[in-house]
Protein backbone atom coordinates (compact mmCIF):
# COMPACT_ATOMS: atom_id res chain seq x y z
CA UNK A 1 0.00 0.00 0.00
CA UNK A 2 1.32 3.52 -0.50
CA UNK A 3 2.10 5.57 1.84
CA UNK A 4 -0.57 8.18 3.29
CA UNK A 5 0.06 11.85 3.82
CA UNK A 6 -2.67 13.96 5.49
CA UNK A 7 -3.04 17.50 4.83
CA UNK A 8 -5.36 20.06 6.11
CA UNK A 9 -5.82 23.48 4.49
CA UNK A 10 -7.81 26.43 6.62
CA UNK A 11 -10.21 28.98 5.25
CA UNK A 12 -8.19 31.98 3.76
CA UNK A 13 -6.08 28.63 1.86
CA UNK A 14 -9.69 28.04 0.55
CA UNK A 15 -11.38 31.41 0.08
CA UNK A 16 -11.27 31.45 -3.53
CA UNK A 17 -10.42 29.72 -6.78
CA UNK A 18 -6.58 30.93 -7.08
CA UNK A 19 -6.33 29.86 -3.72
CA UNK A 20 -7.69 26.44 -4.15
CA UNK A 21 -5.48 26.18 -7.35
CA UNK A 22 -2.00 26.40 -4.68
CA UNK A 23 -3.75 24.18 -2.27
CA UNK A 24 -3.72 22.13 -5.78
CA UNK A 25 0.06 22.47 -5.91
CA UNK A 26 0.52 21.41 -2.41
CA UNK A 27 -1.37 18.28 -2.97
CA UNK A 28 0.78 17.39 -5.89
CA UNK A 29 3.55 17.25 -4.08
CA UNK A 30 3.23 14.19 -2.14
CA UNK A 31 1.18 12.78 -5.11
CA UNK A 32 4.36 12.81 -7.44
CA UNK A 33 6.16 11.00 -4.43
CA UNK A 34 3.62 8.10 -5.57
CA UNK A 35 1.89 8.74 -1.99
CA UNK A 36 -1.75 9.12 -1.36
CA UNK A 37 -3.15 12.38 -0.11
CA UNK A 38 -6.16 13.11 2.06
CA UNK A 39 -6.94 16.90 1.60
CA UNK A 40 -9.15 17.78 5.18
CA UNK A 41 -11.06 21.37 4.07
CA UNK A 42 -12.23 24.23 6.16
CA UNK A 43 -15.15 26.20 4.77
CA UNK A 44 -14.24 29.43 2.87
CA UNK A 45 -13.02 32.35 4.44
CA UNK A 46 -15.89 33.76 6.02
CA UNK A 47 -18.53 31.11 5.59
CA UNK A 48 -18.69 30.02 9.30
CA UNK A 49 -19.08 33.35 10.64
CA UNK A 50 -22.04 34.07 8.04
CA UNK A 51 -23.97 31.17 8.51
CA UNK A 52 -23.96 32.00 12.51
CA UNK A 53 -24.72 35.34 11.66
CA UNK A 54 -27.51 34.40 9.43
CA UNK A 55 -28.99 31.53 12.00
CA UNK A 56 -29.65 34.68 14.59
CA UNK A 57 -32.13 36.25 12.08
CA UNK A 58 -33.94 33.12 12.74
CA UNK A 59 -33.70 32.37 16.46
CA UNK A 60 -31.41 33.92 19.47
CA UNK A 61 -31.14 30.20 20.99
CA UNK A 62 -30.86 27.82 17.70
CA UNK A 63 -31.43 24.36 18.47
CA UNK A 64 -28.25 22.96 18.50
CA UNK A 65 -28.51 19.95 15.97
CA UNK A 66 -29.97 22.21 13.67
CA UNK A 67 -26.68 24.99 13.81
CA UNK A 68 -24.58 21.85 13.71
CA UNK A 69 -26.73 20.85 10.38
CA UNK A 70 -26.34 24.84 8.91
CA UNK A 71 -23.03 25.28 9.90
CA UNK A 72 -21.57 22.23 8.93
CA UNK A 73 -22.07 23.02 4.88
CA UNK A 74 -19.86 25.57 4.98
CA UNK A 75 -17.14 22.54 4.93
CA UNK A 76 -19.47 20.74 2.06
CA UNK A 77 -19.31 23.71 -0.15
CA UNK A 78 -15.54 23.98 0.30
CA UNK A 79 -14.77 20.23 -0.37
CA UNK A 80 -17.29 19.88 -3.57
CA UNK A 81 -15.66 23.29 -5.34
CA UNK A 82 -12.23 21.66 -4.41
CA UNK A 83 -12.77 17.91 -6.04
CA UNK A 84 -14.98 19.34 -9.04
CA UNK A 85 -11.46 21.42 -9.81
CA UNK A 86 -9.08 18.69 -8.95
CA UNK A 87 -10.69 16.07 -11.30
CA UNK A 88 -10.97 18.79 -13.99
CA UNK A 89 -7.20 19.01 -13.18
CA UNK A 90 -6.72 15.63 -13.68
CA UNK A 91 -6.72 14.14 -10.28
CA UNK A 92 -8.10 10.87 -9.52
CA UNK A 93 -10.30 12.47 -6.45
CA UNK A 94 -13.89 12.57 -4.26
CA UNK A 95 -15.30 14.41 -1.26
CA UNK A 96 -16.17 13.19 1.35
CA UNK A 97 -18.36 14.17 4.15
CA UNK A 98 -18.24 13.53 7.98
CA UNK A 99 -20.85 10.90 7.64
CA UNK A 100 -19.93 9.27 4.85
CA UNK A 101 -16.70 8.01 6.46
CA UNK A 102 -18.19 8.12 9.21
CA UNK A 103 -16.59 10.00 11.60
CA UNK A 104 -18.17 9.08 14.84
CA UNK A 105 -18.57 11.59 17.71
CA UNK A 106 -20.67 11.84 21.16
CA UNK A 107 -23.76 13.73 20.32
CA UNK A 108 -22.67 17.84 21.80
CA UNK A 109 -23.75 19.73 19.05
CA UNK A 110 -21.22 22.81 18.57
CA UNK A 111 -18.73 21.38 20.47
CA UNK A 112 -18.62 17.52 19.53
CA UNK A 113 -15.85 14.76 20.35
CA UNK A 114 -14.43 12.69 17.53
CA UNK A 115 -14.75 9.02 19.15
CA UNK A 116 -14.28 6.62 16.02
CA UNK A 117 -13.23 6.85 12.35
CA UNK A 118 -13.42 4.21 10.23
CA UNK A 119 -10.00 3.82 8.66
CA UNK A 120 -10.74 1.25 6.81
CA UNK A 121 -13.19 2.76 4.72
CA UNK A 122 -10.63 5.52 3.78
CA UNK A 123 -8.39 2.91 3.26
CA UNK A 124 -10.97 1.03 0.67
CA UNK A 125 -11.46 4.56 -0.95
CA UNK A 126 -7.81 5.02 -1.52
CA UNK A 127 -8.12 1.99 -3.69
CA UNK A 128 -10.47 3.52 -6.04
CA UNK A 129 -9.22 7.51 -5.39
CA UNK A 130 -5.52 8.91 -5.37
CA UNK A 131 -6.88 11.80 -3.26
CA UNK A 132 -10.27 12.05 -0.82
CA UNK A 133 -10.95 15.40 -0.48
CA UNK A 134 -12.40 15.49 3.24
CA UNK A 135 -14.93 17.99 5.11
CA UNK A 136 -13.05 19.21 8.43
CA UNK A 137 -14.96 20.75 11.26
CA UNK A 138 -17.91 17.90 11.35
CA UNK A 139 -18.72 14.32 12.14
CA UNK A 140 -22.17 12.27 13.13
CA UNK A 141 -23.55 11.40 16.50
CA UNK A 142 -24.75 7.76 17.10
CA UNK A 143 -28.29 8.86 16.80
CA UNK A 144 -27.70 9.72 12.86
CA UNK A 145 -27.31 13.56 13.04
CA UNK A 146 -24.58 15.82 12.04
CA UNK A 147 -22.34 17.14 14.55
CA UNK A 148 -19.62 19.89 14.60
CA UNK A 149 -16.30 20.26 16.90
CA UNK A 150 -16.05 23.80 17.34
CA UNK A 151 -14.76 26.70 16.02
CA UNK A 152 -11.25 25.99 14.47
CA UNK A 153 -12.49 22.22 14.70
CA UNK A 154 -10.36 21.38 10.72
CA UNK A 155 -7.24 21.02 12.51
CA UNK A 156 -8.71 18.16 15.23
CA UNK A 157 -10.38 16.36 12.32
CA UNK A 158 -6.89 16.39 10.63
CA UNK A 159 -5.04 15.22 12.80
CA UNK A 160 -7.55 12.48 14.48
CA UNK A 161 -7.23 10.90 10.63
CA UNK A 162 -3.30 11.06 10.47
CA UNK A 163 -3.76 9.38 14.06
CA UNK A 164 -6.19 6.42 12.75
CA UNK A 165 -4.33 5.78 9.68
CA UNK A 166 -1.29 5.44 11.88
CA UNK A 167 0.41 8.59 9.86
CA UNK A 168 3.87 10.22 10.67
CA UNK A 169 3.11 13.86 10.25
CA UNK A 170 -0.12 15.92 9.64
CA UNK A 171 0.26 18.65 7.70
CA UNK A 172 -1.75 21.89 8.48
CA UNK A 173 -1.56 24.31 5.99
CA UNK A 174 -2.39 27.98 6.87
CA UNK A 175 -2.07 31.61 6.12
CA UNK A 176 1.18 32.12 8.64
CA UNK A 177 4.57 30.31 7.97
CA UNK A 178 4.23 28.62 11.10
CA UNK A 179 3.58 28.86 14.56
CA UNK A 180 5.40 31.65 15.98
CA UNK A 181 6.86 33.03 19.10
CA UNK A 182 3.25 35.66 18.92
CA UNK A 183 0.50 36.28 16.77
CA UNK A 184 2.75 37.72 14.06
CA UNK A 185 -0.27 39.49 12.67
CA UNK A 186 0.12 41.71 15.63
CA UNK A 187 3.50 41.63 16.65
CA UNK A 188 6.58 42.30 13.75
CA UNK A 189 9.13 41.16 15.71
CA UNK A 190 7.60 37.63 16.24
CA UNK A 191 9.83 34.65 15.44
CA UNK A 192 8.72 31.53 13.74
CA UNK A 193 9.74 28.59 15.65
CA UNK A 194 11.06 25.65 14.20
CA UNK A 195 9.74 23.05 16.92
CA UNK A 196 7.60 23.40 19.81
CA UNK A 197 6.53 20.99 22.18
CA UNK A 198 3.48 19.05 22.12
CA UNK A 199 2.66 20.47 26.01
CA UNK A 200 3.63 24.08 25.12
CA UNK A 201 1.65 24.46 21.76
CA UNK A 202 -0.98 22.81 24.22
CA UNK A 203 -0.38 25.52 26.87
CA UNK A 204 -0.35 28.19 23.45
CA UNK A 205 -3.28 27.33 22.19
CA UNK A 206 -5.46 27.52 25.45
CA UNK A 207 -4.09 30.61 25.58
CA UNK A 208 -5.84 31.82 22.86
CA UNK A 209 -3.19 31.37 19.87
CA UNK A 210 -5.99 30.29 17.50
CA UNK A 211 -3.14 28.41 14.91
CA UNK A 212 -3.69 25.41 16.02
CA UNK A 213 -7.51 23.79 17.77
CA UNK A 214 -6.56 22.90 21.21
CA UNK A 215 -7.92 19.67 21.17
CA UNK A 216 -6.14 18.62 17.87
CA UNK A 217 -2.96 19.27 19.53
CA UNK A 218 -4.48 16.74 22.26
CA UNK A 219 -5.08 14.14 19.74
CA UNK A 220 -1.15 14.55 18.23
CA UNK A 221 -0.18 14.11 21.43
CA UNK A 222 -1.54 11.06 22.84
CA UNK A 223 -1.31 9.50 19.33
CA UNK A 224 2.16 10.78 19.04
CA UNK A 225 1.49 12.22 15.28
CA UNK A 226 4.19 15.18 14.35
CA UNK A 227 1.99 18.45 13.12
CA UNK A 228 3.71 20.16 10.48
CA UNK A 229 2.28 23.96 10.53
CA UNK A 230 3.21 25.51 7.46
CA UNK A 231 1.80 28.51 4.70
CA UNK A 232 0.09 27.29 1.76
CA UNK A 233 2.01 29.80 -0.41
CA UNK A 234 5.61 29.30 0.35
CA UNK A 235 7.59 26.32 0.17
CA UNK A 236 9.07 27.34 3.13
CA UNK A 237 8.66 24.34 5.97
CA UNK A 238 7.08 25.11 8.86
CA UNK A 239 6.65 24.16 12.60
CA UNK A 240 6.81 20.92 14.02
CA UNK A 241 4.85 20.41 16.86
CA UNK A 242 6.13 17.09 18.70
CA UNK A 243 7.77 15.87 21.45
CA UNK A 244 9.49 17.63 24.03
CA UNK A 245 12.76 15.95 24.14
CA UNK A 246 12.81 16.40 20.50
CA UNK A 247 13.56 20.20 21.03
CA UNK A 248 17.02 21.39 20.98
CA UNK A 249 16.13 25.15 22.38
CA UNK A 250 15.81 25.25 26.16
CA UNK A 251 14.26 28.78 26.45
CA UNK A 252 12.79 30.05 29.37
CA UNK A 253 9.34 31.43 27.67
CA UNK A 254 8.99 30.32 24.13
CA UNK A 255 5.61 31.81 23.22
CA UNK A 256 2.60 34.79 24.31
CA UNK A 257 -0.76 33.94 23.71
CA UNK A 258 -3.65 36.57 24.19
CA UNK A 259 -7.15 35.50 24.25
CA UNK A 260 -10.02 38.48 24.12
CA UNK A 261 -13.14 36.00 24.54
CA UNK A 262 -12.82 36.36 28.03
CA UNK A 263 -15.35 37.75 30.52
CA UNK A 264 -15.40 38.61 34.39
CA UNK A 265 -17.79 37.76 37.01
CA UNK A 266 -17.69 38.91 40.60
CA UNK A 267 -19.50 37.98 43.31
CA UNK A 268 -19.36 40.70 46.55
CA UNK A 269 -20.07 39.92 50.08
CA UNK A 270 -20.54 36.22 49.87
CA UNK A 271 -20.67 34.79 53.67
CA UNK A 272 -17.80 32.85 53.78
CA UNK A 273 -18.22 29.45 54.65
CA UNK A 274 -17.41 25.79 53.59
CA UNK A 275 -19.70 24.90 50.84
CA UNK A 276 -19.66 28.32 49.49
CA UNK A 277 -17.28 27.63 46.68
CA UNK A 278 -19.19 24.32 45.33
CA UNK A 279 -22.74 26.63 45.82
CA UNK A 280 -21.36 29.02 42.93
CA UNK A 281 -19.66 26.73 40.45
CA UNK A 282 -21.43 22.81 40.79
CA UNK A 283 -24.31 24.70 38.94
CA UNK A 284 -21.86 26.46 36.90
CA UNK A 285 -20.48 23.52 35.66
CA UNK A 286 -23.63 21.36 35.41
CA UNK A 287 -24.98 23.84 32.87
CA UNK A 288 -21.16 22.81 30.78
CA UNK A 289 -19.94 26.48 31.28
CA UNK A 290 -16.13 26.40 31.61
CA UNK A 291 -14.80 28.82 34.13
CA UNK A 292 -10.81 29.80 33.43
CA UNK A 293 -9.58 31.78 36.40
CA UNK A 294 -10.43 32.12 40.02
CA UNK A 295 -10.08 34.56 42.89
CA UNK A 296 -11.27 34.46 46.12
CA UNK A 297 -10.15 37.56 48.54
CA UNK A 298 -9.33 37.14 52.12
CA UNK A 299 -12.44 37.59 53.95
CA UNK A 300 -13.16 40.29 56.10
CA UNK A 301 -16.03 40.07 59.07
CA UNK A 302 -17.02 36.68 57.34
CA UNK A 303 -17.55 37.80 53.91
CA UNK A 304 -15.22 37.93 50.69
CA UNK A 305 -15.29 38.56 47.18
CA UNK A 306 -15.23 36.03 44.53
CA UNK A 307 -14.24 36.98 40.72
CA UNK A 308 -14.03 34.89 38.21
CA UNK A 309 -14.27 34.27 34.50
CA UNK A 310 -15.88 32.69 31.58
CA UNK A 311 -16.03 33.13 27.59
CA UNK A 312 -17.98 36.28 26.78
CA UNK A 313 -20.83 33.78 25.08
CA UNK A 314 -21.28 32.40 28.30
CA UNK A 315 -21.45 35.58 30.34
CA UNK A 316 -24.92 36.14 30.07
CA UNK A 317 -26.18 32.44 31.51
CA UNK A 318 -23.71 32.96 33.79
CA UNK A 319 -25.36 36.36 35.25
CA UNK A 320 -29.11 34.43 35.08
CA UNK A 321 -27.42 31.53 36.63
CA UNK A 322 -25.93 33.43 39.88
CA UNK A 323 -28.91 35.64 40.26
CA UNK A 324 -31.39 32.37 40.33
CA UNK A 325 -29.12 31.67 42.87
CA UNK A 326 -28.74 34.87 44.95
CA UNK A 327 -30.13 33.55 47.92
CA UNK A 328 -28.86 30.08 48.25
CA UNK A 329 -25.21 31.59 47.98
CA UNK A 330 -25.81 34.69 50.08
CA UNK A 331 -24.46 37.65 47.68
CA UNK A 332 -24.67 41.48 48.22
CA UNK A 333 -24.22 42.27 44.70
CA UNK A 334 -23.56 40.50 41.41
CA UNK A 335 -20.93 42.57 38.80
CA UNK A 336 -19.66 41.39 35.31
CA UNK A 337 -17.31 43.01 32.54
CA UNK A 338 -16.68 41.94 29.31
CA UNK A 339 -14.22 44.39 28.16
CA UNK A 340 -11.28 42.47 29.82
CA UNK A 341 -8.44 39.83 27.64
CA UNK A 342 -5.83 37.37 29.39
CA UNK A 343 -2.37 37.72 28.14
CA UNK A 344 0.16 34.83 29.08
CA UNK A 345 3.90 33.65 28.67
CA UNK A 346 4.63 30.51 28.29
CA UNK A 347 7.37 28.18 27.86
CA UNK A 348 8.36 24.24 29.06
CA UNK A 349 11.62 26.17 30.33
CA UNK A 350 9.86 27.54 33.27
CA UNK A 351 10.18 24.67 35.15
CA UNK A 352 14.02 24.86 35.84
CA UNK A 353 13.58 29.40 36.02
CA UNK A 354 12.77 31.05 38.44
CA UNK A 355 11.93 35.23 38.34
CA UNK A 356 9.23 35.23 35.35
CA UNK A 357 6.62 36.57 37.55
CA UNK A 358 8.74 39.41 38.58
CA UNK A 359 9.48 39.86 34.95
CA UNK A 360 6.14 40.07 33.86
CA UNK A 361 5.01 41.79 36.20
CA UNK A 362 7.54 44.64 36.17
CA UNK A 363 7.33 44.91 32.22
CA UNK A 364 3.67 45.46 32.62
CA UNK A 365 3.68 47.87 34.72
CA UNK A 366 6.55 49.99 32.74
CA UNK A 367 3.53 50.21 30.10
CA UNK A 368 1.12 50.75 33.13
CA UNK A 369 -0.99 48.07 32.22
CA UNK A 370 -2.91 46.92 35.36
CA UNK A 371 -3.58 43.47 36.17
CA UNK A 372 -6.76 42.16 37.57
CA UNK A 373 -6.13 38.87 37.55
CA UNK A 374 -3.24 36.20 37.90
CA UNK A 375 -3.17 32.27 37.57
CA UNK A 376 -0.18 30.07 36.39
CA UNK A 377 0.74 27.21 36.25
CA UNK A 378 3.92 24.80 36.07
CA UNK A 379 4.95 26.46 32.55
CA UNK A 380 2.68 29.10 32.25
CA UNK A 381 1.78 32.58 33.79
CA UNK A 382 -1.66 34.12 32.80
CA UNK A 383 -2.76 38.24 33.40
CA UNK A 384 -6.12 39.29 33.25
CA UNK A 385 -6.14 43.00 31.63
CA UNK A 386 -8.16 45.40 30.22
CA UNK A 387 -8.33 44.29 26.68
CA UNK A 388 -7.66 47.91 25.09
CA UNK A 389 -4.44 47.08 26.37
CA UNK A 390 -4.03 43.51 24.76
CA UNK A 391 -1.50 44.21 22.18
CA UNK A 392 0.32 46.57 23.81
CA UNK A 393 0.24 43.96 26.68
CA UNK A 394 1.31 40.76 24.23
CA UNK A 395 4.35 43.28 22.48
CA UNK A 396 5.60 44.45 25.94
CA UNK A 397 5.89 40.73 27.00
CA UNK A 398 6.82 39.63 23.91
CA UNK A 399 9.94 42.03 24.18
CA UNK A 400 10.42 40.99 27.98
CA UNK A 401 10.79 37.79 27.76
CA UNK A 402 12.04 36.87 23.68
CA UNK A 403 13.20 40.15 22.31
P1 LIG B 1 -6.90 28.71 9.35
O1 LIG B 1 -8.07 29.38 8.73
O2 LIG B 1 -5.84 28.33 8.36
O3 LIG B 1 -7.29 27.57 10.25
P2 LIG B 1 -6.59 30.44 11.65
O4 LIG B 1 -7.04 31.84 11.43
O5 LIG B 1 -7.47 29.52 12.41
O6 LIG B 1 -6.19 29.83 10.25
O7 LIG B 1 -5.17 30.45 12.39
C1 LIG B 1 -4.09 31.18 11.85
C2 LIG B 1 -3.97 32.51 12.58
O8 LIG B 1 -3.56 32.27 13.93
C3 LIG B 1 -2.89 33.44 12.05
O9 LIG B 1 -3.36 34.21 10.96
C4 LIG B 1 -2.52 34.28 13.26
O10 LIG B 1 -3.15 35.56 13.25
C5 LIG B 1 -3.09 33.50 14.45
N1 LIG B 1 -2.10 33.23 15.49
C6 LIG B 1 -2.28 33.51 16.82
N2 LIG B 1 -1.20 33.18 17.52
C7 LIG B 1 -0.29 32.67 16.64
C8 LIG B 1 1.02 32.15 16.78
N3 LIG B 1 1.64 32.08 17.97
N4 LIG B 1 1.68 31.73 15.66
C9 LIG B 1 1.06 31.79 14.46
N5 LIG B 1 -0.18 32.29 14.27
C10 LIG B 1 -0.87 32.72 15.34
N1 LIG C 1 -15.05 26.37 9.50
C1 LIG C 1 -14.87 26.14 10.92
C2 LIG C 1 -14.59 27.44 11.64
O1 LIG C 1 -14.57 28.49 11.03
C3 LIG C 1 -13.82 25.11 11.20
C4 LIG C 1 -12.42 25.47 10.80
O2 LIG C 1 -12.20 26.41 10.03
O3 LIG C 1 -11.48 24.80 11.26
O4 LIG C 1 -14.44 27.45 12.84
MG1 LIG D 1 -8.05 27.53 12.23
Amino acid sequence: MNNIVVQKFGGTSVRNLECMRQVLNNVRRPLANGDKVIVVLSAMAGETNRLIALSRQWSQTPDLAEMDSLVSTGEQISVALFAMMAKDEGVKCRSVLGFQIPIETDASHGKARIESIDDEKLRKMLETYDVLVVAGFQGVDAGGRISTLGRGGSDTSAVAVAAALHAEMCEIYTDVPGVFTTDPNICAEARKLDRIAYDEMLEMASMGAKVLQIRSVEFAKKYNVKVHVRSTFSDEPGTIVTQEDEIMEAVQVSGVAYDKDQAQVTLVGVIDEPGVCASIFVPIADKQILVDMIVQNPSREGRTDITFTVTRADLDATLKLMEGLKNEIGYKALLSDKSVAKVSVIGVGMRNHSGVASKAFRAMHDENINILMISTSEIKLSCLIEDKYTELAVRTLHQAFIG
